[in-house]
């Protein structure tokens, strides 16, 4: 079942469509629900001035992308770039299990938009994550 908070973003989805000219741009396509996100940043002074997502697919995923523009508004870089999993699921009441993906979609857009978090192995080696995407900045 859905929480209130999730149902609410669901519906009014917050910051919604794109950004005309982005300074980081991330995208993250879930095919077993044909969820397709993007998530488009104005990173200006080492902060988030400006954030839009475009969903096209589940509830889940259009809600767990509202809730992380309301999230990452505002933040400095690093705090934007590592936000957490647990974070946004807080936010969103708890998504049930099933539409946990929802969550992993936010978190590629970040990591391709902003750079990897650290995600180090314990031999030193750091997992292959795609380059940012940035037009400039
Ligand atoms: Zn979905």
């Amino acid at each position: 079942m859905y929480s209130p908070s999730l149902l609410y973003h669901a519906a009014h989805p917050r910051n919604p469509g794109r950004l005309p000219e982005p300074t980081a741009t991330g995208a993250a396509w879930y095919l077993p629900c044909g969820d397709r996100m993007h998530m488009d940043f104005q990173i200006a002074h080492g902060r988030v001035q400006d954030v839009r997502a475009q969903v096209y697919g589940c509830g889940a995923a259009v809600a767990a992308a509202s809730a992380a523009t309301e999230l990452l508004h505002g933040l400095p870089e690093e705090e934007a770039r590592t936000l957490s999993s647990i974070t946004l699921n807080r936010a969103l009441g708890d998504i049930p299990a099933p539409r946990r993906h929802a969550l992993w979609m936010v978190l590629e857009c970040l990591a391709q938009a902003l750079g990897p978090r650290d995600l180090q192995t314990p031999q030193g080696g750091s997992h292959a994550w795609p380059h940012p995407v940035r037009r400039r900045g």
